[in-house]
Parts: structure tokens; C-alpha cells; sequence
């Protein structure tokens, strides 16, 4: 009988039917690599750039065909420009210093600040740039090329695709919030999701002028999210995100939104819905010698609904966990698990008590916002990334202790409600 090599983790009763865990019964017709990444958005194209950088082997593979386009609002707050150490210049549209916030589609004002906040692309264009950039650092890209069925014979994964077939001792998965690495490896996160849906408004010289280095923002009227104007080059993005029971209200409340920021719903175009991922803590993201990276591993901040700074941290400690299993360092992957709670869990915590807290209070947190300016500032440093989340509750002294209960209390009202409620799912995309 067959035994694995090494004590790998995976009880045939986790295991999604996708994933085979057997012994490999041909050789031939299959190419090896070191690593294999299956997606190629910032995440996985992080992770196969590094690899590659550093020597070694890589395949990276996407199912769609590059350029592609993907549901979202194409910001990089500059804490995700920190934690990525290319130049993302070539693929910034504009740059953003301030916002036009409001509650409610109530009491609009703007504040803007001297330092750069975040850069606006289009995830075609970013997209496209990273995956060159792996290329570039040697990782071999196949685009077109769908990951259909893992298996893993205690030393190697198998990766069978659309088309030929390729094994390494380490797969990635890096294929997003539908992807099916984690389906296959049992590791789907049983988190719930948020949703959102955005579309595109054409944009004038006069709205060019108006929104050029400003977002808008409004908070309060959309359970678990808000509402927002994210300015391109040539239009605005305009959508609407939060907890997976507004589904249905997700439609009248962008085009409202629309109206409010004083534009026509009816030109808007190229509508999408698509789904984040919330991670809870603790949640494997290792099995064997698979590591889940970016949305695969449901890291979407819940507060803010931003993926990309996720997306390249964990692409990054996946890659060193990688190099370091390659050189024999490690003989196994368990400490990214590890690496990635130790800078993930405290924000994710953090992240959704505050969402729960500015759930009940919207107004007034937006009035804060307004008038006090150690928040408006608090804000600032951690969309540049000089403070945490946890670092801004620390603030709060011994209250902070009464807010999280309050906080808590909310999330676990949110969730009893929730677990009453029909689900509804919005995919899209992939
Ligand atoms: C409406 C919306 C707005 C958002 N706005 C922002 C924002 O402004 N800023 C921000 O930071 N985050 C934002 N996010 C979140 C952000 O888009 C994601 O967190 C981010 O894309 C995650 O990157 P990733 O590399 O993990 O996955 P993805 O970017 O989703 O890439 C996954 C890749 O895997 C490929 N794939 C899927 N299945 C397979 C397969 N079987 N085989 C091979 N390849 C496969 C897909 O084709 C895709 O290219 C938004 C999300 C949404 C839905």
C-alpha cells in the first residue's frame, strides 16, 4: 500500500472531490517546476515575481487570457504601495489627497491633506504590469491556462490544466475569491463575504477638474460599507459595498448615490457585482504544501474593503516561506501560517470592530471626522500606512476595552441576523 513520504494533514473527509491524494501513476508529459502559482492578479504575481527573483523555478498560470479586466476600484492605498517594492508610477492614473465624505447621502464636505493618500488605476492595466514583472524576474506565465484539478502524492502537487500537465513540490493558490485551490484543499474560509457592485461614468474635463485627486465616500447608509467615487483616467468608478444582505438594495443605492454626487445613474455603464472575501482569525491557510495567498486566503480588510495591501503582503510571506522550504531550511510550510497571523490577525480584529462601531454611530463618526482632527489625521496614517488598526483602538486608553465589547456585541447581532436571512450570492467575473 502507498504511503506519503512526509505527514501531511489531509483526511480524505476534508478533502473536495478536485483534489486527488494519490500516487502518481505517470511521469511522462508532465513539467516540473519548483513553485506553481494558480492566478496571476497582485497576489500570486507577487509571489512568482519574488521566487523568481530570488532563482527559482516558477509557473504561474491564469485562467483568463491577459490583459484582464476584475471587479474593483482599482485604489492602492499607499500602505499597499509600501508593501510592494516595485514602482507602481507607470500604472497610476491619478493620485489622490483628500476626500468628499458624507452620511447618508446627507452633510457633504471635503477634506484634503499634502500628502498623497492613494493611487487610482484600472486592474487590467495594474494587473498586466505585475504579471510582466514576474515574467520579468524569469516566472514563466501561461495565461488562457485554468488550473482544473489538483492532487498531491505526499512530495509533489500535480496541477492538471485546460491544457497540459505541470507538478512542484509547492503550489500557490492565488486564484481569488471563487478560485478553487481552497475549494480543492478543503480550506474554503467560512468566513461570510461582503458584496459590492460598481459600474463606470464617463468622465468631462469639468468632472476631471472636480474629482481629479479626491474620492468621495459615504458612510452610514449601507450596512457593513459604503458608498464610493474612485476618479480614472477617463471615468469615474462609482459603486457600493457591504454586508451580503444588501444585495438586492445594492442597485438604488449606487444609482442614488450617483444622483447625490450630482451625476445621471442613467450613464452609468458596464455594471458588476462581485463578492469579497472576510477572513476569520485562525482559519487554516496551509494545507500540505499549498499555501492561499491574497483573496484565496479571504484577507480583504473588512472596515475599508481594500484587498491589495493583503494581496502583496501575503504574496511576499508565501514567497519566503517558499524560498525557504526550496533550500531545505524548513521541512514544511506551516510557518506562513504563522507569519501571516502575526501581522494579519490584530488588523482583522481590529478592522471589524471598528466597522461595527461605525455601524451604529455614522453620523457622528462622520461629523468627527469632520471637526477632530487627531481622527481625520489618525486616518491619514493609516491609509499611508504609519499606523495600525490596533495602534489606533490603543489610543482610545481604558476605554478601548468597553468599545470592543460594544463592538463585539454588534458584530454577533450582525451575524445572528444574517444567519436568519435567505443568502444570496453575488459572483461575477471568474
Ligand atoms: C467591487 C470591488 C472593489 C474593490 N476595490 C478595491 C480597491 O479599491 N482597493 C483594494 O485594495 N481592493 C479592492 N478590492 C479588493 C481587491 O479587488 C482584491 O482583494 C484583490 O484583487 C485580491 O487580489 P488576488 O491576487 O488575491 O486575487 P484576484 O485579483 O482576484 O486574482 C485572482 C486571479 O486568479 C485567476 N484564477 C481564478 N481561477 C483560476 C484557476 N482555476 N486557474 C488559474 N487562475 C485562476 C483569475 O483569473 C484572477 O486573475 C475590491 C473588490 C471588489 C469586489
Amino acid at each position: 500500500m502507498w504511503l506519503p513520504n512526509h505527514a501531511i494533514s489531509l483526511e480524505p473527509s476534508h478533502a473536495a472531490d478536485a483534489y486527488r491524494w494519490e500516487p502518481f501513476s505517470y511521469t511522462t508529459g508532465v513539467t516540473s517546476y519548483d513553485v506553481i502559482v494558480a492566478g496571476a492578479g497582485p497576489s500570486g504575481s507577487t509571489a512568482a515575481r519574488l521566487l523568481a527573483r530570488d532563482g527559482a523555478r516558477v509557473l504561474m498560470l491564469d485562467k483568463a487570457t491577459f490583459p484582464r479586466d476584475k471587479p474593483c476600484g482599482g485604489g492602492i492605498t499607499f500602505r499597499a504601495d509600501d508593501a510592494n517594492d516595485l514602482d507602481l508610477s507607470p500604472v497610476t492614473e491619478r493620485e489622490i489627497y483628500g476626500g468628499r465624505f458624507s452620511s447618508d447621502l446627507k452633510r457633504p464636505f471635503t477634506r484634503t491633506n499634502d500628502m498623497r493618500l492613494a493611487r487610482m488605476t484600472q486592474r487590467w492595466r495594474l494587473d498586466a504590469y505585475l504579471a510582466e514583472q514576474a515574467a520579468a524576474a524569469g516566472a514563466e506565465f501561461r495565461d488562457g491556462l485554468g488550473v482544473r484539478e489538483i492532487s498531491f502524492d505526499g512530495r509533489k502537487t500535480r496541477v492538471a490544466t485546460n491544457g497540459d500537465v505541470y507538478e512542484a513540490p509547492i503550489l500557490i493558490g492565488a486564484d481569488g475569491v471563487n478560485g478553487m485551490t481552497s475549494r480543492s484543499l478543503g480550506l474554503q474560509p467560512a468566513g461570510e463575504h461582503a458584496v459590492a457592485l460598481e459600474a463606470n461614468y464617463p468622465i468631462t474635463d469639468a468632472l476631471a477638474e472636480e474629482w481629479g485627486h479626491l474620492i468621495g465616500l459615504d458612510l452610514g447608509g449601507t450596512p457593513g460599507g459604503y458608498c464610493w467615487v474612485f476618479p480614472k483616467g477617463d471615468h469615474l468608478n462609482i459603486g457600493v459595498g457591504g454586508w451580503t444582505n444588501i444585495g438586492p438594495e445594492l442597485r438604488p443605492r449606487l444609482d442614488a448615490y450617483t444622483r447625490f454626487v450630482g451625476l445621471d445613474p442613467a450613464k452609468l455603464e458596464g455594471h458588476r457585482g462581485y463578492r469579497l472575501p472576510l477572513r476569520r482569525e485562525g482559519e487554516p491557510v496551509v494545507r500540505g504544501n499549498t499555501m492561499l495567498v491574497g483573496d484565496a486566503a479571504a484577507l480583504v480588510d473588512p472596515l475599508s474593503g481594500e484587498g491589495i495591501w493583503a494581496a502583496f503582503v501575503s504574496g511576499r510571506l508565501a514567497a519566503e516561506e517558499a524560498a525557504k522550504y526550496l533550500s531545505g531550511g524548513i521541512g514544511n510550510l506551516t510557518g506562513y501560517q504563522r507569519s501571516l497571523e502575526r501581522v494579519m490577525h490584530d488588523e482583522i480584529i481590529a478592522s471589524r470592530r471598528l466597522m461595527g462601531m461605525l455601524q451604529r454611530l455614522p453620523p457622528i463618526a462622520v461629523m468627527v471626522m469632520k471637526h477632530y482632527d487627531p481622527l481625520w489625521r489618525a486616518l491619514i496614517q493609516i491609509i499611508r500606512g504609519d499606523l495600525t488598526y490596533p495602534e489606533l483602538m490603543r489610543r482610545l486608553g481604558p476605554l478601548r476595552h468597553v468599545t470592543n465589547r460594544w463592538a463585539d456585541w454588534e458584530i454577533a447581532r450582525h451575524e445572528s441576523t444574517l444567519r436568519a436571512q435567505p443568502r444570496i450570492d453575488i459572483d461575477g467575473g471568474d
